[in-house]
């Protein structure tokens, strides 16, 4: 049955979720999340935003009926959930359904680049097999490798657990501990990457991460050093990790995530040593058809029942009003 509440979803949207919101809701579609969009109307009506989208102050406080976010995807530093919690406005994400996948794009990222199969494939494609013969040796290799974490999140264990499989040593920064986990924790990035040569970030972004990989981490994740990006661009000083590349001072990198998305900065599209990927970490049609639904099953959960099923924790305690 349809429930007679609006739902706003601003801009670019799945189309598995945008059906169902259709059935189940009344759908409101805006070109974007901008508050000098919302309309009369909207304010009026809409209870609830689904979104790929970041969802500033501002515009939770264009809408005044506004119970709920679904934000679409496990990372929400673009939606100020904090504010939100102030205004008694719920914010889900999208947990668990992509976890799997974007360990395997991870693996694959890292692979990818240690072995340089991009440029291996474009030897092959661009006909230089035929007339040079072999792609040369790949200068480093996974063998002997020791690993840090970044965020032992997760996704960050599901790729621990991929690790161990390879054989590798294994070794994790989080601000706490995580109890009962046998990799060895450091209590700083710093002390990790003295630690690993190759360091895989999926912390989280916003202003606790904020370019927290900089000259002096890369320093000392040293010469030998393998950098892999799945987590978000703000985490890199993106400057300093290109001129970092450039000079030796790691040995590669492989990145999916930007500070700018879509933008790459350009001394980073130049850097050597590098594999790059559009944000593809859980880009598969399985996976963000299962994000869909748990993106909209939120939405229903919370005007049936009064509940949300994966609420952030900065919005634990929101009740639902009435
Ligand atoms: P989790 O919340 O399960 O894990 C995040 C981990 O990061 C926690 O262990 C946390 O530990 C640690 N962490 C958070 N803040 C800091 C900090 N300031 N310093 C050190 N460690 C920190 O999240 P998931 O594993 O589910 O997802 C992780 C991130 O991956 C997402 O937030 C998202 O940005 C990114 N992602 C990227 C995708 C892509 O397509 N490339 C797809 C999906 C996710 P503690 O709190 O103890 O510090």
């Amino acid at each position: 049955a349809k429930l007679p509440v609006a739902i706003l979803v601003p801009g670019d949207f799945n189309d598995h979720a945008i059906g169902r919101i259709d059935k189940a809701f009344k759908l409101v579609r805006i070109e974007r999340a901008d508050p000098g969009l919302v309309t009369d109307e909207m304010r009026a009506t809409v209870r609830g935003i689904a979104s790929y989208a970041g969802i500033s102050a501002a515009m939770i406080d264009a809408l005044p009926k506004l119970e709920i976010i679904a934000s679409f995807g496990v990372g929400y530093d673009s939606v100020d959930a904090n504010h939100a919690a102030k205004r008694g406005v719920m914010v889900t994400n999208t947990p668990d359904v992509l976890t799997e996948e974007v360990a395997d794009t991870a693996i694959g990222l890292l692979i990818n680049t240690v072995r340089e199969l991009y440029a291996a494939e474009k030897w092959l494609r661009d006909g230089d097999w035929v007339e040079k013969g072999n792609y040369r040796l790949s200068r480093l290799t996974l063998r002997g490798r020791s690993v840090g974490i970044f965020g032992m999140g997760r996704i960050g264990r599901a790729i621990a657990r991929r690790i161990e499989a390879f054989g590798l040593p294994i070794a994790y920064h989080n601000r706490r501990q995580v109890e009962g986990l046998a990799y060895e924790y450091h209590a700083t990035l710093k002390g990790l990457a003295e630690a690993v040569d190759t360091l895989i970030c999926v912390a989280p972004g916003g202003a606790s991460t904020e370019k927290a990989i900089n000259a002096e981490v890369l320093a000392a994740l040293g010469s030998n050093g393998v950098f892999v990006n799945i987590g978000r661009g703000s985490t890199v000083d993106e400057a300093a990790l290109a001129v970092a590349l450039e000079s030796g001072t790691i040995a590669a990198a492989g990145l999916d995530v930007f500070a700018d998305e879509p933008n790459v900065p350009q001394a980073l599209l130049d850097a050597p040593s590098t594999s790059l990927l559009p944000h593809v970490g859980s880009a598969s049609e399985h996976t963000r058809r299962a994000m869909a639904d748990l993106c909209v099953d939120n939405l229903v959960a919370w005007f049936a029942e009064r509940r949300p099923l994966t609420p952030v924790p900065e919005t634990i305690n929101v009740k639902a009003r009435g």
